[in-house]
């Protein structure tokens, strides 16, 4: 089997890594960089997303396992001091659980230019205007919901959704769903312009598109994950859920709602 070690610059994430190969290759992996059947990441959830990018041209050979050097992440299932476990997972029998989740599609059309160019995103992709108010039509299946003005707008996948899109207001769905979110961010209501100021999760056949202002294209910002893409001028952008998934192997059953609770509750006492 081949296996790519992948981490983030933290001290104890690098010394982690380096213990994770090295038992790897004790237990007879084929530790490579390239063409990996599975990629382990070795920090926190950020960490799985940048591996998620540096392998999305492979998703259908792929699957990921997630060690996490901090706390208990969406992506991430084991701990550092785990590592045999994990390797005796590998060994298995080959009956280990592979689980898939949802990705977005991003399709975004530049002027200029008749085709469309695909990006994928593990837990969002924003469309911001920082230097004055986003002005933007929202359609849901080629009808026109609602002309946006505000901030931005933050379409998320169910994974995604604990991530930006529960900072701004939007639902924590669960991973299982094949859901798609828009959220909003800071959209300005009063007597002039109105949005539905609330979360929206649309249906797996369902598909949303934005068609920026074109007065204010030039500063319009669009984000995939922690990537910007190099600015272009943006005529409009189409959201739907992508045709590939991302599969993890290795996968633990943390009940997602105690990952939830666990991640942002923490210590409560009954009643
Ligand atoms: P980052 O430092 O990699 O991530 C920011 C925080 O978001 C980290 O604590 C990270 O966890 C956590 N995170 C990432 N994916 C998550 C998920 N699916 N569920 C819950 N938490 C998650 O920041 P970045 O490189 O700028 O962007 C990565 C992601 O950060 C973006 O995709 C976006 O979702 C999120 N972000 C959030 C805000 C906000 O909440 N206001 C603003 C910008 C970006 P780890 O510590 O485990 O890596």
């Amino acid at each position: 089997m081949r296996i790519t070690v992948f981490h983030n610059s933290n001290t104890k994430s690098v010394h982690t890594a380096a213990d994770l190969i090295a038992k790897l290759k004790r237990a007879g992996f084929l530790v490579v960089k390239n063409n990996p059947e599975i990629v382990i990441t070795v920090g926190g959830d950020g960490t799985l997303l940048s591996a998620f990018h540096e392998y999305a041209h492979m998703l259908d050979r792929v699957r990921f396992i997630g060690v996490h050097t901090g706390h208990l992440g969406f992506y991430t299932d084991w701990r550092d001091y785990e590592l045999d476990e994990l390797v005796a997972s590998l060994k298995g029998d080959g009956s280990e659980q592979i689980i898939s989740y949802p990705l977005l599609d991003v399709g975004v059309r530049y002027a200029g230019d008749n085709s469309v160019t695909h990006y994928l995103a593990l837990n969002e992709s924003t469309l911001k205007r920082v230097s004055a108010t986003m002005v933007t039509d929202v359609y849901i299946r080629d009808e026109l919901f609602e002309s946006f003005r505000g901030d931005g707008l933050c379409i998320s996948t169910p994974t995604g959704s604990t991530a930006y899109n529960k900072s701004i207001g939007g639902a924590v769905l669960h991973p299982r769903l094949e859901a798609i979110q828009l959220a909003e961010i800071a959209s300005i209501n009063n007597r002039v312009f109105r949005t539905l100021s609330a979360p929206v999760v649309i249906a797996p056949d369902e598909w949303i598109d934005l068609y920026p202002d074109p007065k204010g294209k030039d500063d319009y910002v669009m984000t995939v994950d922690r990537f910007v893409p190099k600015k272009r001028l943006i005529t409009a952008i189409r959201y739907r859920i992508a045709k590939q998934r991302i599969s993890f192997a290795g996968y633990r059953h943390t009940h997602f709602w105690n990952r939830v609770e666990d991640a942002f509750i923490g210590e409560k006492q009954h009643g």
